[in-house]
Order: C-alpha cells, then structure tokens, then sequence
C-alpha cells in the first residue's frame, strides 16, 4: 500500500511508559512504582470528580450532550468570554489537530522554538506544512522576530514550555503579537498556566484580553495537568468566535466522552482543589531546586509541575534514566530533545524523597 508521502517524515509520538509495562519489564512491584514522567497531578483528581464520575457510571450508554453547553458555559464564564469563544477537544492536543488541518495547505510554514512540545510538529508534517524551527531553547521572542517575514501561517508559543518549563512574560507576548501579520495564527499553548499564574502573575495570559486584542490568537488550556484529569482527555480552545467556528467544523461529534464532559465541569469548580495541588508544588519545587545545587546539576527554573535537570558531559541522562526505571522510578529521558538531561514531575512529598534518596544511591 502507498501511504501519503507525509507520514515518511514523521516518527510515532512516544508517550511516557505506562506503570504497568515498567512492572512487567523489569518485575517490580505495580504497587512500587512512582511514576514522575508525564507531568501527571500526583493527588490524582479532585475526590468531588471521582464521585461524580463513579455516579455515572450507568450512563454510559448514552451519548453525550455534544454541545458540551455545561462545560463550554463553565469555561465561559471562567475567563469571561461566550461559549461560542470555546471549543473543546480531546485533550487540548486535538485542539492542535484542528488547527493545522484549519490551516495548513501544503508548503505552508509552521514556526516554533527548536525545544518544546513535540507534538506541534507531528501536526505540521501530518496535515503537510515545514516546521521552521526558531533556534532558541528557552522561549526567546526576539529569536521569534527573526523568522516573521516568512509569513507563518501559524506560531505556536508554549508558556510555561515543556520540557524547559520557562515562561514568557504577558507582556512581551502582547508586544510580540503587535509585529505579527494578522493573517498569522499565535497559539498560545497554556497547558501549566495554573502553575505559572501562582509563581508570578506576570506571566498569565488572560484570554480575555488575548482575543479581544488579537483575533489572530488562539489560547488552549488542558484538564490533564493541574485538574489531574490525564486519562479524562478533555482541553479547550479560547479564541475569536469566527475562528472557533472554523475549528468546529473539523470536530467529530462526541469527541469527548460523557464520563470526560462531567468530570471537567465538577474540576472546574473545585478550585480548592486546584489552589492546593499548585502550592504543594510549589513547595516541593523549591526542594528539587535546593537538591540541584546541592548535587551539582544545572536546573531550570520552572513555572510548571516538573523540573528539567541537566549532567554534565562526564555523565549520561539515558544512563541515570535507565538505572532508576530498574528501580521502579520513571522519569523522562530528554534525549529525543537532545538534551543530556531529565524531567522529572513534582510528586507527592513521599515519592520526590524517594527519588532524591535513589537518585544519590545511584550517584555514590
Ligand atoms: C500535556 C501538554 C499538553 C496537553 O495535553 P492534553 O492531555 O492533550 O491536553 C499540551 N501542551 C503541552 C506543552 C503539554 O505538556
């Protein structure tokens, strides 16, 4: 069979390796497992979802409301826009999907820095646009200028970024926007904007005042991280409503699941639940942090529930990586970022002790 020449140039995304496989391979118990690789929330969710999603459990058979008018309203009314502002995806990953496939003809160019989420790309070449990519590790905006005569027909911004963790400034992201070609799509992707808004409220990005400056930018927002819904699946899409309905054309019916669409609701409004996940991570930051220094790594300061730590060249990532996966610690290699470093997600206080303690086992 002859596949479309696109999907030559394109790897399979590796997701982080489930708990399950690691217990399988390498025969450690499931129940001894810490998994700190895929910037999951470590209380898991708010109990209030729990229940409710529990209670709906005989419901399933039924397909859900596919106006999502509960949720879309709720998130409408978070940031004070209209529900026709919103747009719900399967994880705000879809929310990109639709984006490029809206888009992108063939040639058409996609900027983004060198170092961010991998998937950007993976949606560039699949609907057949080049990604160009701005040769910055950290989110540079002056790097950004550079490229805009090229005329992108979309940026993608990543603030906080994954997986450096830097944030950009709302105001310079404003200031930036002013030298975009209003033909140009900004994508702000938010997906730790509940970390960085706790850290320093200079780098929130209100949607809000984002669209209503610029119809050209679109900002997305996901359940997956800070309301620690991963396996739920559901993100959002904030943007001028003449782009959102442009986007809606490309959404399958019922792309989120009934158990996904009450799930989100109820964690939008248990913002106790928020506020606490964000200040013990907070908290716990600043313990990798003191830990860096103590044992020599570079680290970057990060407005996200993970930190990125650096070895110098006398010493592999990949190999530290591998020697905590046989002791049932998962982390994330960077080296498909070719980066000679690690992330690892901000746990429970139990679970980071026990990485500082296997991590300088290791190291002795
Ligand atoms: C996790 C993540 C997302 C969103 O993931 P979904 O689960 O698809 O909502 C988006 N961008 C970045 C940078 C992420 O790390």
């Amino acid at each position: 069979m002859r596949f479309r020449k696109e999907l030559e140039k394109i790897k399979t995304y590796e997701a982080g390796k489930p708990i399950e496989l690691i217990a399988r391979d390498y025969g450690v118990a499931e129940n001894e497992i810490i998994k700190l690789a895929s910037n999951e929330n470590p209380f898991g969710a708010s109990p209030k979802v729990v229940a409710k999603v529990a209670s709906l459990a005989s419901r399933i058979s039924r397909y859900p409301d596919d106006s999502y008018f509960v949720l879309k309203k709720a998130l409408a009314e978070r940031f004070t826009v209209e529900s026709k502002n919103v747009i719900i995806g399967s994880g705000s990953d879809q929310i990109f999907e639709f984006i490029s496939h809206a888009l992108i003809d063939r040639g058409d160019l996609v900027l983004q820095n060198r170092i961010t989420f991998a998937m950007y790309a993976i949606y560039t070449a699949q609907t057949g646009g080049e990604t160009v990519v701005v040769d910055s590790d950290r989110h540079d905006l002056k790097a950004f200028e550079a490229h805009l005569d090229k005329k992108p027909k979309i940026i993608y911004l990543c603030t906080p970024s994954n997986p450096y963790g830097d944030a950009l400034f709302s105001e310079d992201i404003f200031e930036f926007l002013k030298k975009v070609d209003p033909q140009t799509l900004v994508v702000i992707d938010a997906a730790y904007m509940e970390y960085a808004a706790f850290k320093d409220p200079r780098k929130y990005i209100d949607p809000k005042e984002l669209i209503d400056k610029f119809p050209n930018a679109i900002y997305t927002g996901t359940f997956s991280k800070a309301y620690g819904l991963g396996g739920m699946r559901v993100g959002y899409g904030i943007g001028e409503e003449s782009l959102i309905k442009e986007l809606h054309k490309l959404r399958a019916p019922f792309n989120i699941t009934t158990l996904s669409l009450a799930a989100a609701a109820i964690a939008l409004e248990d913002r106790e639940f928020v506020k606490k996940s964000v200040e013990h991570n907070f908290k716990e930051m600043k313990r990798y942090e003191k830990f860096a220094v103590q044992n020599g790594l570079k680290y970057e300061p990060s407005y996200t529930n993970f930190i990125a730590l650096f070895f110098g060249q006398n010493e592999s990532a990949s190999d530290i990586a591998d020697a905590l996966l046989k002791k049932g610690m998962i982390v994330r290699d960077l080296k498909s970022y070719h980066l000679n470093a690690i992330r690892v997600t901000i746990g429970l206080t139990a679970e980071n002790d026990r990485f500082f303690e296997l991590f300088q086992e290791l190291r002795r």
